[in-house]
This record gives structure tokens, sequence and C-alpha cells, in this order.
């Protein structure tokens, strides 16, 4: 039988929370499967390790992940650490050694969620974005002069490399051709930045050539975000920039009825180290302890890790699960306008995975 090699980072704040009802829905998934199991391993790290000894993982933390099959990562952050060094410190920290340059954010209407786009329901917005996790503006360079001086001076400089442009233009023309639309759209903001977002454009245009079956446009950000809440049913694979698609994935996750809902694949297309995947929500100390995180963006980026895993079957049965629950509006929670609880929908989604139907 398969065995899978699971890593488990539940973090802080809810991710501990959602992620334990992650665990138990894959502990469901693979008693009624029969066919594979999960060797999960557990990781503390996060901002009480920080606390306590001055860093959120061990220093060769990415090394320790390298030989698992997939990583399930919940959340990171807390009010009492600055954001950045739980970012650079954690998520980046593993990102970029296992070099997982692909982060990719399914996002559609789920069955029974309202977006807040009137008269838009579900087949109308399902997207993918694409979003270069590598470099950019997030590649961490830059420098600060005179601190706290009139004449204080900060950069934050964008990189983008013809390798990483290339590579994710590549995946995302791919990941274009396998949807039934076989659309692309390439968001930049190549009229106001002349170099690095030109490039993107040139780049674009050059990987096209080797897809004639997939059609595809150029945005401006600034545009996108227009033509997303205005005709969001004109736009299928979209890939964009670090930033760019940041915020771009958060604006999609609020169209598509909830920020508890949005799953997220940081993946390393080759498979040479292991891919993470992750709702795209934060640790949200508002509503820790309460019992009252939505698990659904936890429980869809399970049914992406069983995907890419290859446990297909396992990976739609569980998505079939979360959206028999989430039709239901009994079953959702606060951030839905319900009164659920996590527990209360995770029980239903074991349940509608151990149904014969
Ligand atoms: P971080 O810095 O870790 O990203 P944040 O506070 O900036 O944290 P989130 O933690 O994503 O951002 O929370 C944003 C808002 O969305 C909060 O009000 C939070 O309660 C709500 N929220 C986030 N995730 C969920 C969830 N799974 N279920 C319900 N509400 C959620
Ligand atoms: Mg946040």
């Amino acid at each position: 039988m398969k065995t899978y090699r699971i890593a488990s980072i539940p973090g802080d704040g809810i991710g501990i929370e959602v992620i334990a009802a992650g665990l138990r829905v894959l502990e469901a998934l693979v008693e009624r499967d029969g066919g594979f199991r999960l060797d999960v391993k557990t990781f503390d790290w996060g901002s009480e390790r920080y606390k306590r000894t001055g860093a959120l993982m061990p220093e060769d933390g990415a090394e320790q992940l390298r030989d698992f099959d997939a990583i399930f990562f919940g959340a990171v952050g807390a009010p009492d650490v600055p954001d950045h060094l739980t970012l650079w410190g954690l998520r980046l920290a593993i990102c970029q050694p296992l070099d997982q340059y692909a982060n990719v954010r399914p996002t559609r209407i789920l069955p029974g969620i309202e977006s807040p786009l009137r008269g838009v329901g579900p087949g109308e917005l399902d997207w993918v974005i694409v979003r270069e996790n590598s470099e950019g503006e997030y590649a961490g360079q830059g420098g600060r002069s005179h601190r706290g001086l009139p004449g204080e001076v900060a950069t934050e400089v964008s990189i983008f490399t013809r390798i990483g442009v290339e590579r994710i233009m590549r995946h995302a023309f791919v990941l274009a051709r396998s949807r039934p639309r076989k659309l692309l759209t390439v968001v930049t903001k190549s009229n106001a930045q002349r170099y690095g977002m030109v490039m993107w454009d040139e780049i674009a245009r050059e990987v096209s050539r080797d897809f004639p079956d997939v059609t595809w446009d150029k945005m401006l950000v600034d545009a996108m975000t227009v033509r997303m809440t205005l005709n969001p049913s004109s736009l299928d694979t979209i890939v964009a920039t670090n930033l760019h698609a940041d915020i771009l994935s958060d604006l999609a996750a609020a169209l598509a009825g909830s920020i508890g809902i949005a799953p997220t694949a940081n993946l390393n297309p080759e498979r040479r180290t292991p891919s993470m995947f992750e709702p795209i929500h934060g640790s949200a100390f508002d509503i820790t302890g309460k019992g009252i995180a939505n698990p659904v963006a936890t429980f869809w980026s399970a049914s992406m890790l069983l995907e890419h895993v290859g446990e297909r079957d396992a990976a739609r049965r569980l998505m079939d699960a979360i959206e028999k629950v989430t039709a239901d509006p009994d079953l959702h929670t606060p951030d839905l306008g319900g009164d659920a609880t996590t527990e209360r929908v995770t029980e239903a989604v074991i349940a509608a995975i151990r149904s014969r139907n």
C-alpha cells in the first residue's frame, strides 16, 4: 500500500485549529479509501517557538522537510511578533529553499456560498490565480540609510529574472491548457514600470508561441481589479507577479464568498522538492480559541494535497464532501453568516466522506 509522508506545520492561532480539523478529515479519507496511508509528522514551528527560542523554526528546518511528499501548513503570525519576522522566519524560509516557485490559488464560488457580487453565482466565477512565488517585489532586496533622520531613504528592489518569469509563465500556460476554457490573462503594470514588467509582457508573448491552443490576453493590474469585480466570467487562469497576485488573490477570495474558504498550493511543479498546501488566511487571533474558524479553506487545501501526491479519487471525494456541506446554510460558520462551529463543519464533512454516495 502506498504511504505518503506528510509534514504538518499548524503554526499559530486558528492555524492550529484548522489543521487539527484537516488531519481528521484526511484520516477519514484514508479509512474510506483503503488504498493509501498517510504518515504524518507534526512540527511545532511558529510564534510560540520564536518567543521561547528566538527562532520560528530550526536553522535546518527546510532541510528537515525535504524528504516528505507534501507539507500541510496552517498559518503563522501572532499579535506580539512583528509580521515581517513571522513571514520571513517561517513561510518564506520554507518556500524559498524548497523552490516552491508557483503559488496556485483556485477560486470559485462553492454551492450555497454567496458572493458579494450581485447576481454572480457558482459557475460565473471560476478562476485559478498563479502567483510567482520566488522573486519579484518580495525578493527581499533593498535597504535603509540615515535611519530616523529627515534624509532617511529606504529602497525595496524588485528582482525579475528571465528564468524566474519564464518558468512561472510556462506553468500558467500549462495550467490554462488543462482547463476547459484554455484562457489565460497575464497581469502586469508595464505602462508604469518599464523594465521588469515589460520583460514579463515579452516573455508572455514568447512562451505563448508554444501554446497555440491557449487564448491569452494582457491586463494592467489596476484595470484587472475592475474586470474581476464587474466581469468575473470573462476570466479563467490568471498569472501575476508576487505582489500583484498577492493582492488580487485576496480580492478573489473575498469575491468568492470568504477568506475562510480559499486554499492555496506552493508548488515545485517539477517535484524536485515537496510542495506545501495551506489556507490563504492568516492566524486570525480575533477568533482564535472560539471554535468558529471556517475549516473549509484547509479542507480544500487538503484536497489539493491529495491531488498533488496522486490520490485523485480521494481528492475528488473530499471536494464533493466540502460542496455538500457548503450547500447547507446550517453548516456555515460565522464568516459566512451562519452559526456553525469548526467542529460541526468538520463532523459534517467526515459524515459526507463516509456516506455511500
Ligand atoms: P495574518 O497576519 O496572519 O495574515 P491577519 O489578521 O492579517 O493575519 P487573517 O488572519 O487572514 O489576517 O484574518 C483576516 C480576517 O478574516 C479576520 O477578521 C479573521 O477573523 C477572518 N478570518 C480569517 N480566516 C478565517 C477563517 N478560517 N474563518 C473565519 N474567519 C476568518
Ligand atoms: Mg493577513
